[in-house]
């Protein structure tokens, strides 16, 4: 019998006619995700307090207590020429849309109408503009209208589940409202990266940043990653990609010697052996330092937890 059968696709919507009984698992024809029978749930109006990671709001509230501090960061955007990234990405990295890497744009539409914000802009890039400073990752910025990089290596090396996360974890920091401290934090650290506050140009915009700014700033900026992880999650709805989209930014994408239960095993002894007084120091080095260091198992340890507590699930009850 060939009889077809029609799935509709729970992450885009999309018809799909698959064999009855196909070989391996059937997947999406528009945005290549993995079609079963099991639930999507999009959030209509999701509150993302409900999956703020406490650092996040402790450093966050931080920032805002030093006095004046959008205000002085506004000026140092415009100063620093923010609201020409976006035209610096247009002239250099592939716009994502419906004609071009169609499987992109539907997630980045599921990501979107998942948390329900509006769809943000996609590029993909071979390197970045600036030379060196996205590396195997990705990046939103844009205070006016955000937008997503993506560098060309994930796209080639995940999984399409995994680059959902990805960049479903981008669309978490423009729905948690991060863009205007992320912006800041990134040009201070590429600024810092390529020694452009010594330069006779910029130094003037540096000493606008005290020390205490730069150190809350990056502070927070670390800390953000772990709501954006857990945006991700309520978008991939399944931990796994998650967690190895992480593992393999942290230590490579060969599939033949890279074990996933071994890294959730790392994620959990290094849970069970830092001291959190440590890593506040360590945070506090590194912020010194303007590094903008991701800490893959870090995050994946807070992943673990958040799924374990049954707090990830309690949010997504809260949808019908
Ligand atoms: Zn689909
Ligand atoms: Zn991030």
């Amino acid at each position: 019998m060939n009889q077809r059968q029609t799935i509709r696709c729970r992450y885009c919507g999309q018809l799909n006619q698959v064999e009855p009984r196909p070989e391996g698992i059937p997947i999406c024809g528009r945005c290549r995700l993995e079609l079963s029978d099991a639930p999507h749930k999009k959030f209509r109006s999701l509150d993302p307090h409900v999956y703020v990671h406490p650092l996040d709001s402790q450093a966050l509230a931080a920032l805002k207590a030093i006095p004046g501090i959008d205000p002085i960061l506004k000026k140092f955007l415009s100063l620093t020429y923010e609201r020409y990234f976006r035209v610096v990405f247009m002239a250099s990295c592939v716009k994502v849309s419906e004609r071009q890497y169609p499987h992109l744009h539907a997630k980045l539409e599921i990501a979107a109408k998942t948390l329900g914000i509006e769809t943000p802009d996609l590029f993909i890039s071979v390197s970045d503009p600036f030379e060196g400073g996205l590396g195997f990752n990705a990046f939103s910025s844009g205070l006016e209208k955000p937008f997503i990089v993506v560098n060309s290596l994930l796209v080639e090396r995940l999984t399409d589940e995994e680059l959902l996360s990805i960049i479903a974890h981008e669309a978490g920091h423009v729905h948690s409202q991060h863009m205007l401290y992320r912006a800041a934090a990134i040009i201070l650290v590429l600024l810092t990266r390529y020694a452009l506050m010594a330069s006779p140009i910029t130094a003037g915009i540096s000493t606008l940043l005290s020390m205490t700014v730069q150190a809350a700033l990056l502070n927070w900026y670390h800390k953000s990653e772990l709501s954006a992880d857990r945006a991700a999650l309520l978008v991939v709805q399944d931990p796994r990609p998650v967690q190895t989209a992480l593992m393999k930014m942290a230590g490579g994408t060969l599939a033949s010697s890279i074990n996933y239960e071994a890294f959730i095993a790392q994620a959990r002894a290094f849970d069970e052996s830092y001291d959190e007084h440590v890593l506040d120091k360590v945070w506090t080095l590194l912020a010194a330092a303007q590094s903008a260091h991701p800490f893959p198992v870090w995050r994946v340890s807070e992943i673990l937890k958040w799924v374990e507590r049954g707090d990830y699930q309690r949010v997504l009850d809260q949808v019908s």
